[in-house]
């Protein structure tokens, strides 16, 4: 199945996820006559619980779900339909206090002292996770406390929006019921557990050994891992791991890398690690023989066999990584395609592998097309930033009849995006992975589609509540 069919197939299936609940608590005897906006906003409410709920699910790392839709593709849906989900959790009191002002004494500490302040929590904690998390760098909070801080938060809610609704009982009065919506409750509660506890338990049982630590370019360190013991995780050439070099993978510092190395040989794994920030300027001294653990693999930027002519890799700075494991691997498989590599770099200091590029050119039917923005006087290569007349030029006459793949930074990826999409070619011939998480998925025609995609969801929602309401 084509990605966009995935795609389709995975935003139905949420619909059905979340509304299913809505309408089954209709069943049997329930007392309908407090009038349509009450009972609208009641099912903005458990509609809006049910998207908090499938939120966790969206973020549980499952590999399948990065592997089948796209890492990018999960976390910006995840991000959209968080705000939706906010808009109808808010709207649910607005919309019953707006209708009949009793409704005020839910949030009275007066009436009920627990009741409310439990409300109230909820009220303050979705604006904090809203704007925690679409403002993360500029309120500059390190990215590992925000995590936390997220899961914390985003359990909070849901159980407190559970207990709310099953101590209201109205519409859950039989035992099924709410024991459905418990269910609910405790899959989403169970998917976070599963990334923070069931996870790196087995983490524990496969440790990973540390075995060399090199200088490949400027600030740029290679870093290769073996299992301790045991069997290594296998990956398809392109995708990434979450990586922890400490020595519990309870740690919250874990950060994905891609693999550099090829995927014909996983017992011996490498990554390329720029010193960016916090974490990754220390890597080069990782310890040699130090412990390491290796969660995934996640991602979807693999080159399918979907008989098109050739491969055209379009790499930025580090995103030459998982590009790499792809070339090593195409490699290895003695592979035929032609594959035109597009590589740039801010300097030549900064561009790591150049060596070994010049080799597999020799294994590879492979075509290198080097982009220096701030080259030396005898530089006769391509001179950056990418544009698009640059493109037209590198590219293959017959763009859409190749296979793409586009990893770096991120004004990189949406310029060669829009030009390559300008050019014909489909997005399923497009895989891009975004390294910078906050931006993951943020721009190109695939973003603007899922933007439209959960806002269309969003008024399926509303309609489904009003219908709820008729
Ligand atoms: C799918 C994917 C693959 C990647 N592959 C590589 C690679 O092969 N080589 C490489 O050098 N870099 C890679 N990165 C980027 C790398 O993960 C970040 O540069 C690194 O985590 C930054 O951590 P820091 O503490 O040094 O920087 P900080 O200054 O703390 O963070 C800089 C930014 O990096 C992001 N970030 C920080 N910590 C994490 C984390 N734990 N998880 C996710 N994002 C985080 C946040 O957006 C943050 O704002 C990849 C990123 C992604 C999403």
């Amino acid at each position: 199945m084509a990605r966009h069919q995935r795609l389709r197939l995975a935003v139905l299936t949420y619909a059905v996820v979340v509304l299913t609940p809505l309408f089954v608590v209709l069943i049997g005897p329930v007392d309908r006559d407090r009038g349509f906006w009450i009972e609208f906003g009641v099912a903005l409410g458990f509609i809006g619980l049910a998207m908090l709920g499938l939120q966790s699910v969206l973020t549980a790392r499952f590999g399948g779900f990065s592997a089948s839709l796209g890492q990018d593709a999960l976390l910006q849906f995840h991000r959209q339909a968080g705000i939706v989900a906010f808009v109808l959790v808010l709207a649910h009191p607005v919309v019953l206090l707006a209708a009949n002002s009793s409704y005020w004494a839910y949030l009275d500490l007066r009436d009920n002292f627990l009741r409310a302040a439990f409300l109230i929590i909820v009220l303050v904690a979705l604006p904090v996770i809203i704007i925690t998390s679409l403002w993360r760098d500029r309120l500059r909070i390190p990215y590992e406390w925000w995590r936390l801080g997220h899961g914390a938060l985003a359990v909070l809610i849901v159980l407190i929006g559970l207990v709310h609704i099953t101590r209201v009982r109205h519409y859950l009065e039989s035992g099924w019921k709410q024991a459905l919506w418990i269910g609910i409750g405790a899959a989403a509660i169970g998917c976070v557990l599963y990334v923070r506890v069931v996870t790196p338990l087995r983490q524990r049982r496969d440790p990973y050994v540390v075995t060399s630590v090199e200088p490949l370019a400027d600030r740029t360190w290679s870093i290769t891992l073996e299992p301790e013991e045991g069997q290594p995780t296998s990956f398809a050439a392109g995708q990434f791991h979450f990586v922890t070099f400490d020595r519990t993978p309870f740690s919250i510092e874990q950060h994905p890398f891609s693999v550099a190395s090829t995927a014909a040989e996983p017992n011996q794994i490498e990554f390329a690690v720029k010193e960016l920030g916090d974490f990754t300027s220390t890597i080069g001294e990782v310890p040699v023989g130090s412990r390491a653990f290796v969660q995934g693999p996640h991602g979807s930027l693999q080159l399918p066999d979907d008989g098109a002519r050739g491969v055209v890799l379009v790499a930025g700075g580090i995103g030459i990584t998982p590009v790499l494991s792809i070339l090593r691997t195409l490699r290895d498989r003695r592979d035929e395609r032609p594959v035109v590599l597009v590589y740039a770099n801010r300097t030549i200091g900064e561009a790591a592998y150049r060596d070994e590029l010049r080799r597999l050119a020799d294994g590879l039917d492979l075509t290198v097309v080097e982009v220096i923005d701030d080259p030396p006087p005898d530089w006769n290569g391509e001179r950056g930033p990418i544009n698009r007349s640059m493109l037209e030029r590198v590219l293959p006459p017959d763009p859409a009849r190749w296979h793409h793949v586009i990893c770096g930074p991120s004004p990189m990826m949406e310029l060669v995006e829009r030009t390559i999409e300008e050019l014909g070619v489909p997005l399923d011939r497009i895989e891009s992975e975004r390294f910078d998480i906050g931006a993951a998925g943020a721009i190109g025609r695939r973003a603007t589609s899922i933007r439209r995609t959960v806002l269309g969801l969003g008024v399926l929602m509303v309609a489904a509540a009003a219908l709820f309401a008729i």
